[in-house]
């Protein structure tokens, strides 16, 4: 087991007291990127602009991708100045920006208008450009190896933070020569937790007259909220879906994973069942690899066994190291003989080896890290 006195970290003074209390639901404000086109529309007509000018604005946040009321050189100055004190462009600032992987990797840390800390990663491989996006600050789920889940939730991001960490991923992208391709909601929180603002920020996003980000580019991953899966299979939005198992038994699964106490293996089978008939889309088993918890043999066919004949396919992630949690990574003979054996068993299977482990991008880590550093060592 790792020492967790080792991480230097975890010798920083922590002053408790300093972290702020979430904005409440009606003091969050709402920006350019909480709104559709008609909603923008509606607030152009009250300043008496006409709609035209809201293809223009949407033109020049999502196609142009400015930051800033300013740049938009064609929107008239009084009109601007309007929007300016009317709408804040956005709502959360870039704090922090650390890159590993020979430049493969950038984790973007903000700090929202209430004091709370988001982070979002952009990814860059050979053929594609993805970008993890965080939908709440923290998570009640409480996985036991997850960074995210070990101070609970703090609130629900909205669907504008969710669009703003997207554009702002995709301008990054743009400015390190390459286009962003693809989404997954793997960041901090549990998306079917959030489910209203994660559609409405799908559908911002998703619309040709603005970002145009096509819904089979993005990738909803969840712990297992039973009906949310059934409703998202309801949704107009052709999303993949990721479900994060972790473990073939409910025993295993609910020590990992709690929410399997409330909805356990059965009944989220039973709804990827009918999501898999719904849709007819492939589902993704996401499984935190874990050496000597949910990482044997046996596990490893039992896995298969409930898994069997259905449209399916896993990744298994090696287990990323948390500071204070006492989970090991099994080494690189252990993870390819679990993968082998599952193979083994029929279930296509990829081992993905989760970006940047050196800067801390699993999900919720660089903000855990951040939350005990002291103000003046953020850089940016
Ligand atoms: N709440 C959602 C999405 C965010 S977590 C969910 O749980 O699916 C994204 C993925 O990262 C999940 O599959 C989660 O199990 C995995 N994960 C979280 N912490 C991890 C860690 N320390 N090592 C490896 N995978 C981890
Ligand atoms: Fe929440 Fe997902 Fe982390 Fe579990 S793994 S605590 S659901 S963010």
């Amino acid at each position: 087991m790792t020492d967790p006195i080792q991480h230097p970290s975890l010798h920083v003074h922590v002053d408790e007291t300093v972290t702020p209390k979430p904005a409440s639901r009606r003091n969050r404000p709402v920006s350019i990127y909480d709104l559709s086109l008609e909603q923008l529309q509606d607030r152009l007509a009250v300043l008496e602009a006409p709609a035209f000018r809201a293809r223009q604005i949407f033109d020049w946040t999502y196609d142009k991708k400015v930051t800033s009321y300013a740049a938009m050189a064609n929107v008239p100055a009084g009109l601007r100045a309007s929007l300016d004190e009317s709408l804040p462009f956005a709502t959360m600032k870039p704090v922090r920006e650390v890159v590993s992987d020979n430049g493969n990797t950038y984790k973007l840390l903000y700090e929202t208008f209430d004091g709370q800390f988001v982070e979002t990663v952009l990814m860059l491989y050979r053929d594609r450009a993805t970008v993890c996006v965080s939908c709440q600050v923290g998570c009640a789920v409480g996985c036991a190896f997850c960074a995210t889940g070990i101070g609970g939730l703090m609130r629900n991001l909205t669907a504008g933070e969710m669009v703003q960490q997207t554009v702002d991923a995709a301008r990054r992208a743009t400015e390190l020569g390459r286009t962003l391709t693809n989404l997954v909601m793997m960041g901090m929180g549990e998306p079917l937790q959030n489910y209203v603002d994660t559609m409405r920020f799908i559908g911002i996003i998703h619309d040709p007259r603005g970002l145009n980000f096509g819904a089979r580019r993005i990738t909803i991953s969840t712990s297992g909220v039973v009906p949310r899966i059934d409703a998202l299979a309801a949704e107009p939005y052709q999303v993949n879906l990721a479900v994060s198992l972790h473990a073939p038994t409910d025993n295993l699964r609910s020590q990992l994973a709690p929410i399997n106490k409330r909805y356990p293996i059965a009944e989220l089978m039973a709804a990827c069942d009918r999501y898999i008939a719904a849709t007819g889309r492939r589902i993704s088993f996401e499984y935190a690899l874990m050496n000597g918890v949910n990482s044997s043999d046996q596990i490893a066919r039992d896995l298969g066994q409930l898994l069997r004949g259905r449209l399916c396919h896993v990744n298994v992630i090696p287990f990323n190291p948390v500071e204070m949690l006492e989970f090991e990574r099994p080494d690189p003979a252990g993870i390819e003989r679990f993968a082998e054996v599952l193979r083994s068993t029929g279930i296509p299977t990829t081992v993905r080896y989760s970006r940047g482990v050196e800067i801390a991008a699993a999900c919720g880590q660089l903000r855990a890290q951040h939350e005990r550093l002291e103000p003046e060592t953020i850089s940016m």
